[in-house]
Order: C-alpha cells, then structure tokens, then sequence
C-alpha cells in the first residue's frame, strides 16, 4: 500500500472510531475524531520510515515494533492511540497488498500476506483500502459492544446471578 492508502485508511478508521465511541455526532464526536486521528495518522505513517532507514517491510514492520507502541503510553505516559496507526498499516500491507510484511523481524525474515492482496500499483488497490477499514471498523464495533457484553454474562455466571 503506498501513502496516500495508509493516510485515507488511517483517517477513516480514526472517524468510524470517532462515531464508534462518541456516536451522538456533537462537538464531542468532532473531538474524539481529531483526538485519535492525528496520532492514528503518525502511526500509521510511521512503518514505511523503513524504506528510508534498514530494510522495507521488515525492520519497522514487525510484532516487536508494534508492541513497544503499545507499551510506550505506560511506560512514559504518552503517544497514546499511535499503536492503532501501526497496526491498521500492518493490517493493510498484510491484507492489502500483494507482498507481505516480516512479521517476526529480526528473528524470521519471512515476509506474511494474505493472497488477497492486490498490487501497490493496482487500480484496486484504493478498493482494497476501503474493505479492509470497513472490516476493522466491524471488529472493533464487535470489540466495543459485544466484548463487555461477554464480561457481564461471564461475571452474572460466575457469581451464579
Ligand atoms: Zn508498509
């Protein structure tokens, strides 16, 4: 996927969990969007930096990468949401174009796709941009909604209520 595809499935994905988590559509909606889009929009920017410093697709493409973006917030209290915009752009190299990425870099070089992926150059590839957003955007409504919904069966049968 080349930039303008990660920007536009970074800024899509950043309304729809705008909507997601402040559904109203008020100021607080607008807020929630910038809030998470401006970060998301780095992250995801932030991978193919690799085309420029060590080895594209794997030297900023792989788990040990996103994890230290997930832990960066707990450990120092900031960049928040920008582990969003790294994995969203792991999810459309992966899922979205036709090579893969090294996923378990340095220790495997393999690179990981799925064979659905279309050509960074292909006239699909902005198509593939757009399915592969409105099935995050269901997995995290799924996560959202149905997950404390499991929670709270779970916990009513633990305690036998
Ligand atoms: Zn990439």
């Amino acid at each position: 996927m080349n930039k303008k595809g990660h920007v536009l499935n970074a800024v899509l994905l950043s309304i729809g969990l705008g909507y997601l988590l402040e559904p109203v559509g008020d100021l607080e909606t607008f807020r929630t969007i910038v809030m998470i889009g401006v970060p998301v929009t780095l992250g995801a920017l932030f991978p193919d930096v690799d085309t420029a410093f060590g080895k594209h697709r794997k030297t900023l493409h792989n788990l040990p990468i996103l994890i230290g973006f997930v832990a960066f917030p707990f450990v120092f209290g900031n960049l928040e949401y920008v582990w969003i915009g790294v994995l969203t752009h792991y999810v459309l190299d992966i899922a979205g174009s036709k090579r893969g990425i090294a996923l378990f870099y340095p220790l495997w070089k393999e690179e990981f796709g799925l064979p659905i992926g279309v050509a960074v150059s292909s006239t699909r590839a902005d198509l593939m941009m757009v399915i592969v957003t409105v099935g995050e955007l269901a997995l995290a409504t799924a996560l959202v909604f149905e997950v404390p919904r499991w929670g709270f069966e779970m916990g009513r049968q633990v305690l036998g209520l």
